[in-house]
Parts: structure tokens; C-alpha cells; sequence
């Protein structure tokens, strides 16, 4: 058991989806570490899916990967870059996951002959994974529960948060609900009803909400405040505004002005003594908000019309740019339209090309040719997993004049399968929780552009990806210059490839852009923009 006395926040969403509860909740987890609270953050996501990795970016956004490989959504991704602090598989649940376990006991008998029900079985299941995170001595957990309070696949989750207020007893747990109050231009209003309705409905449910975040295209005038606080049972300081931000980044420092954090520190009775330290977060946003300079990127991808798809990779620019002055835009460019003849019209200009991870054929010809021009043109190149896969193919094809070189992952019966399944993998049947996932060691060549990039030979970066760089290859790739510079210590599998007599050209197995955080700006990512800017 945890041997301090953990305090629990819960965040719900009422009105609508989309509102930024992830944002809210990580903001908040980065207010209250900056007091010197050990915080985490946790999800809860009311789909069956046992978790998102078997989901379509176009549906639910990136996939986002933790050290001890979960597949999770995107929401942890805002939460370690908040933070600076590592989730976990224990981080992100879903219905799917809670009954996967309950059926699973029944299956064993641990159920005693019982009949298993919603409550109190699913319940109990819900709570144990609420709890099972304050065995790591956290001081302040938040849970952020998905989906709208009135959903019917919600209702387990809130039955469950009324549960643990009970038996957690008086300030040491509480609810912030994120509400939207929406403007009527013709009146010229900001209209409550509807936060109204979903805090009744929370209510109905046998919950009150502590405090109301209320997102808003305007300010709250007074009396509006007044009014949320009377129909809703909870003190004016307590309606907390959340103005639409210019950058996330921002949302914290909105939230303090409005002592958010002194708010929840006093609902659950915790002192108010540490100033927080936030200097280093506004120095971020000082830079970030008055860049030097500015670079274009190129983002090369099948999910374009989607920027959640490639969230923690357009994050990462923001860090990286940030911590170089530099404005990193990002042309996103849909790889299923860049043939021979378009790439050049459609690369113009751009200061660096980016190829994005992926799964499946579409577009893959695409990226191949936008390989080719950064290749030629010199025009420094990042790939990232597919990326590294795909600047594998070109080279072989283009280069070592392997023409029909491919990744077995397109075409199995290819006579240069360049990358390749590896042999664990071969057998593998089910798509969900199967591939490399998580953090991998990798030794990097003395010498190599990577070590200096890192200034480390031994580094460790999260993987997501089933194929492999063929090894059978690499000789006939290092003859040519494009240099394997990273390998798994153990397996030997290369993770790295950087091309020689190129300002830029590297290509990662791994996916640097999950460990990039506001703090800690990824060295990839930094040396990525450094290359890209021409002064
Ligand atoms: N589809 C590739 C593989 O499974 C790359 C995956 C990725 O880019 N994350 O190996």
C-alpha cells in the first residue's frame, strides 16, 4: 500500500467532446508539480478496444508509446511532455482492458460461483486500477475520465468516481469538470444552460463537482460566474475560464492567474506553502513565442488530413524549435500525391524533410520519391520508423540498383526484401500488443553522427514497429555510404542509418518524437532543426 496518504483528482467532460480535458489535466499535473508535488495522470477511456494500437490514427489520433511499450492515447503524450515524467502501462485503461480482466477471473473461478455483474465487479475493477498507481508513492493522482458525463459507456466510470469520493472520505479526493459555455453572437451571450444540465446530470449520478473549468470563446463576465456557481453548488472561485489559448503551452499559466491550483490544493486540504517554479516552462514560452528565425519543414505522411495522427512529432518540433529560436513550420504534404514529376513542386522551398511513420502500402511510393529528392537535393532528412524503412528502399532501388527492393511488409514474394520480418515476428497472428514495442538500448558507432548528435554512445529510444532493417544488407549499404550507426546491443539489429557526403540524411528505427518534452527538448529533433536552418 502507498505509505502516503494519496489525495485523487477526477476530471470529467460535460456538453461536449473535444473540449481538452488532456490539456486542463495536464496543466493542473504540471501546477501542482511545480509546487513540488509528485503527480501522475492517468486515463480512462470508456471504448472496447483493449487498447488504441488496433486503432485507425483517422479515428482516435497518434498512438502514442510508453517505456514499457503500452500502446495508449494521445492524452499521455501531453502528459510526459507536461511533466517530464514517464507514464506507464497503468497510465491508460480502457473498458475493453477492465472486463478483458473481470472475464478473465471468472474464467479462473475467482469469483467463487458468484453472479459477475457491472457493480460491483466492473466497478471494483475500475477502482483497483485507479488505486494500483498510488502504490508508486504518488502525492496527487488525476484521472481523467474519456468521453461526455451522459454517455451511457461512461456511466461505470462515474458510478465508480461516486464509490471511491465516498470511501476515500472528505478532501481527499475531487472532481474538476470540464464544461463548455458557448457564445450566442446574435445576443451577444455566454450561455450556461447547458453546464447547467451536465452538472445536474453528474448529480443525478450521485457526484458534485468541486470545480468547474469552463471553456469559452470570451471572458465570464461576473454575473455569469455568479449564476454557474448558484445552479451548480460550488463557490465562484471555483469557475475557473479557459479561453481558447494561442498555444497549449499557455493553458497553465491562464489556469494560475486564476489560482486554479491554490483551489484544488485547498478542496483537498493540502497546504499552500511552496511558491511553484515555473520559470524555466515561461522561458520556454518567451522563445517560443519570439522566434529568430523560421524553418519550413516538410511532413511527409498518409494521415495529412489528420495533424492529431503525427501529434508527438509536431510537439517535438515546438521543443526543438523553441530551445533554437526558431519557428518550425510544418508543410504537411500527403504522400499519396508526390509522384516523380510533382515532388519538386511540391518540396519547394522547404528547409527539411521529415518522412512520418506508418503502416500498410498507401503512399509508401510517395515517401520513396520524397526520399529521392532530399537525398539528391541535399536537403537535410529525417525518417522516423517507416521513414528509416522507407530511405532503406530508395537507396537500394536508386542506388545499389536493387529495383525491385522493397519492405516485406508490401510485397512478400520482393527478391531484395531490404527490410524485413523478423523471425519472432513470423508467427505472430494477433495485431494488438504484438510488435517491438517500448524502450530498446542502442550502441551507436564512435564516430558516428548520431553519437555526437546524442553526446552519448549508449542511448535508449521507444520502439513501435514489426519489420526490420535486413542485416543481410548492410554491407552492401556501408560500401555505398549510407552507414548503419546504431545497433540493439543485444540482437544487433540496426536501428540507425546516416548517410555519408549529406548535410543531413538520417533515418531512425525508433520514434525520438514520444520522449521530446517541454523540459527536455529531444537532441534528434534539436540537431534536425539546427541542420534545416541556413543562416
Ligand atoms: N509499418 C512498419 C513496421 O511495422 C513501420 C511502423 C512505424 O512506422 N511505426 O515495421
Amino acid at each position: 500500500m502507498s505509505k502516503k496518504n494519496t489525495k485523487y483528482i477526477f476530471v470529467t467532460g460535460g456538453v461536449t467532446s473535444s473540449l481538452g480535458k488532456g490539456i486542463v489535466a495536464a496543466s493542473l499535473g504540471l501546477l501542482l508539480k511545480s509546487r513540488g508535488l509528485n503527480v501522475t495522470i492517468q486515463k480512462l477511456d470508456p471504448y472496447i478496444n483493449i487498447d488504441p494500437g488496433t486503432l485507425n490514427p483517422y479515428e482516435h489520433g497518434e498512438c502514442y508509446v510508453t517505456e514499457d511499450g503500452a500502446e495508449t492515447d494521445l492524452d499521455l503524450g501531453h502528459y510526459e511532455r507536461f511533466l517530464d515524467a514517464p507514464t506507464s502501462q497503468n497510465n491508460n485503461v480502457t473498458t475493453g482492458r477492465i472486463y478483458q480482466t473481470v472475464i478473465e477471473k471468472e474464467r479462473k473461478g475467482d469469483f467463487l460461483g458468484k453472479t459477475v455483474q457491472v457493480i460491483p465487479h466492473i466497478t471494483n475493477e475500475i477502482k483497483r486500477r485507479i488505486k494500483i498507481l498510488a502504490n508508486q508513492n504518488y502525492d496527487i493522482i488525476i484521472t481523467e475520465i474519456g468521453g461526455t458525463v451522459g454517455d451511457i459507456e461512461s456511466l461505470p466510470y462515474i458510478e465508480s468516481v461516486r464509490q471511491l469520493k465516498w470511501e476515500l472520505g472528505e478532501n481527499n479526493s475531487m472532481v474538476i469538470h470540464l464544461t463548455l459555455l458557448p457564445y450566442l453572437a446574435a445576443s451577444g451571450e455566454l450561455k450556461t444552460k447547458p453546464s447547467q444540465h451536465s452538472v445536474r446530470h453528474l448529480m443525478e449520478s450521485g457526484v458534485q463537482a468541486d470545480v468547474l473549468v469552463c471553456r469559452s470563446e470570451h471572458k465570464i463576465p461576473k454575473d455569469v460566474r455568479a449564476k454557474l456557481a448558484l445552479f451548480c453548488n460550488v463557490p465562484s472561485d471555483n469557475v475557473i475560464e479557459c479561453t481558447d489559448a494561442e498555444t497549449i503551452y499557455q493553458v497553465p499559466l491562464d489556469l494560475q492567474k486564476q489560482k486554479f491550483d491554490e483551489v484544488v490544493l485547498k478542496t483537498l486540504d493540502l497546504p499552500i506553502k511552496k511558491n511553484s517554479d515555473l520559470k524555466d516552462w515561461k522561458n520556454f514560452l518567451k522563445k517560443y513565442k519570439n522566434p529568430k528565425r523560421k524553418v519550413e519543414i516538410a511532413l511527409v505522411g498518409k494521415y495529412v488530413s489528420l495533424q492529431d495522427s503525427y501529434k508527438s512529432i509536431a510537439e517535438a518540433f515546438i521543443h526543438a524549435g523553441a530551445d533554437l529560436e526558431t519557428e518550425v513550420k510544418v508543410r504537411w504534404v500527403y504522400s499519396g500525391d508526390l509522384t516523380d514529376e510533382s515532388v519538386s513542386a511540391s518540396l519547394e522551398g522547404v528547409d527539411g524533410v521529415l518522412i512520418a511513420p506508418g503502416f500498410g502500402d498507401r503512399g509508401i511510393e510517395g515517401k520513396i520519391v520524397a526520399a529521392k529528392y532530399a537525398r539528391e537535393n541535399k536537403v537535410p532528412l529525417l525518417g522516423i520508423c517507416l521513414g528509416m524503412q522507407v530511405i532503406t528502399i530508395e537507396f537500394a532501388r536508386n542506388v545499389l540498383g536493387l529495383e525491385k527492393a522493397n519492405s516485406m511488409e508490401f510485397d512478400v514474394s520482393t527478391p531484395d526484401p531490404v527490410i524485413s520480418l523478423m523471425a519472432d515476428q513470423k508467427n505472430v497472428v494477433d495485431k494488438g500488443g504484438t510488435m517491438r514495442l517500448g524502450a530498446w538500448k542502442c550502441a551507436l558507432k564512435p564516430g558516428s553522427k548520431l553519437a555526437e548528435i546524442y553526446g552519448s554512445r549508449n542511448i535508449s529510444e521507444r520502439h513501435r514497429h514489426r519489420y526490420e532493417f535486413n542485416s543481410e544488407y548492410q554491407d552492401a549499404f556501408e560500401s555505398q555510404k549510407l552507414i548503419p550507426s546504431g545497433f540493439n546491443p543485444d540482437t544487433r539489429l540496426v536501428e540507425t542509418l546516416e548517410l555519408k557526403d549529406h548535410p543531413f540524411y538520417i533515418g531512425v528505427q525508433y520514434h525520438p518524437e514520444y520522449k521530446s518534452t517541454v523540459a527536455t527538448p529531444h537532441p534528434l529533433f534539436k540537431a534536425f532543426i539546427q541542420a534545416a536552418i541556413k543562416d
